[in-house]
């Protein structure tokens, strides 16, 4: 109930919530009392928390940002949010996100953009919480729930927990599995939760992982006990510190940051040893093919014939045209354009095949430092602390926006673990984030070198 009050106080001002479950919230948290009184209770009986809209709830509101999913009621549950409420956790609500989870400032959404709760010291400008889990990452810092499912394609949950003081984890690709989540690029999206600790990510994780015959990509490995990961010594372990990380004019806070992360680590025993990920420069343009590649054949099932919207049209030629152009907003469109264009013959060895190869360097990049006994990759979360809403800058130019994933892509592309760690405020007051990369499935080594950090 305080959740629930909390949620209709502030949702009107951050628009972080696209659905308010109260009623399903009520029932699933009586029947966690129930549970508990019968000394049943599950790893996270009555615990509250939000769902981003891109994850399928049976009978609730699933849009994933989008008009052309208009009144989609799903016939069936996600695994991911099966997993969690099979544990007793109680659903609050659904999260308003990033048009299908494209972009950095959830302003893609058809509901209109999510609020950040900061704000820079003795400024009124409303904040981007980042996207595309812009109202995952608003709603745990604004405790409007105690913790959030989220989903990260190149950095959409890394990204907007450095931009609200929380903690993201993308876990390797696998752990979780997609089913029942609305797709953006498969071979690059992943589940993970966005929580106020580091402690509240181990523990939601765990409970968000699973191997699942629905998801023939997610991987048949037990799912440890990542909170016992938390407080173990990081003596002895060794820290890569990439020099191509280093951007020119990178703010000089970020670099203070990063350098503090660096000093942290060290004097808690760890060994800081400097590395080089030589074709991380590529990343971002091929991510950038990719990621609107797969998505412009996912989205291809938004036709008006299966789910949400359809528009009238003459023949049925006319009324897909007439849905799609409707129903899909600027950015979408201009992914499945690109996507595309990627993909058409002719483009498609020039573009697409070549990104997949240095996806592959890219990938080797990681496993040569790993393979050198590197446990863990410290580098910043993001370029920059939050930025305005509706900054003038990025709307004339999306690759200006599409910077905002430097950091980030290349662990979606190496398919990584990678989790983003508050650590600290800018000259305004604004968090920032340090971001950890590790082993495939070395989630714990993020948690207990994270816990550090935070
Ligand atoms: N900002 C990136 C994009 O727009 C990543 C989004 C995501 O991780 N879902 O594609």
């Amino acid at each position: 109930e305080a959740y629930l009050e909390a949620i209709d106080a502030a949702n009107p001002a951050l628009n972080a919530y696209v659905a308010v479950t109260h009623d399903k919230a009520r029932a699933m948290a009586a029947a966690s009392d129930a549970r508990l009184a019968a000394g049943e209770a599950g790893a996270l009986e009555g615990i509250p928390l939000g769902i981003k809209d891109l994850f399928a709830t049976e009978g609730v509101h699933t849009q994933a940002g989008s008009h052309i999913l208009d009144s989609f009621l799903p016939r069936y549950e996600s695994t991911v949010t099966a997993n969690l409420w099979a544990d007793g956790a109680v659903m609050l609500g659904k999260l308003n996100m990033d048009e299908f989870a494209m972009g950095s400032s959830n302003e893609t959404s058809y509901y209109g953009p999510v609020k950040n709760p900061w704000r820079a010291k003795g400024s009124n400008l409303d904040l981007v919480p980042g996207g595309s889990s812009g109202g995952s990452a608003s709603a745990v810092a604004a405790f409007l729930c105690a913790g959030a499912t989220a989903t990260d394609t190149g950095g959409s949950i890394r990204q907007p927990a450095a931009f609200t003081g929380t903690v993201g984890i993308k876990p390797t690709y696998g752990r979780c599995s997609r089913w029942g989540t609305v797709a953006f690029a498969s071979s690059l999206d992943q589940a993970g939760p966005i929580a106020r600790d580091v402690r509240d990510a181990a523990i939601l994780l765990k409970s968000m992982a699973s191997v699942d015959d629905k998801d023939t990509t997610s991987v048949d490995r037990p799912v440890p006990d990542y909170e016992a990961a938390l407080g173990k010594s990081v003596k002895g372990m060794k820290i890569g510190v990439p020099k191509e990380y280093r951007l020119d004019g990178m703010p000089e806070e970020i670099e203070a940051l990063w350098q503090k992360g660096i000093d942290w680590m060290r004097d808690a025993g760890a060994e800081i040893v400097d590395i080089s990920l030589p074709h991380t420069k590529y990343a971002l343009p091929a991510y950038y093919i990719v990621a609107p590649a797969e998505a412009s054949s996912n989205l291809a099932r938004y036709d008006g014939v299966r789910y949400g919207l359809r528009e009238a049209g003459a023949d049925i030629t006319a009324m897909y045209e007439k849905t799609r152009a409707a129903g899909f907003g600027r950015e979408v469109k201009r992914r499945v354009m690109i996507g595309t264009y990627v993909l058409s013959a002719g483009y498609y060895d020039a573009y697409y095949v070549r990104a997949q190869k240095v996806r592959t360097l890219i990938k080797r990049d990681f496993e040569t430092v790993f393979a050198d006994g590197v446990d863990a990759i410290l580098t910043p979360a993001t370029p920059s602390a939050a930025f305005g809403i509706a900054d003038q800058d990025m709307a004339a130019d999306p690759v200006k926006m599409y910077l905002n994933d430097i950091f980030t892509v290349t662990v979606n592309m190496a398919g990584l673990p990678g989790i983003a760690v508050p650590a600290g405020l800018d000259k305004s007051g604004l968090p920032l984030g340090l971001q950890l990369i590790g082993r495939p499935f070395e989630e714990e080594t993020l948690f207990q070198a994270g816990h550090v950090i935070e």
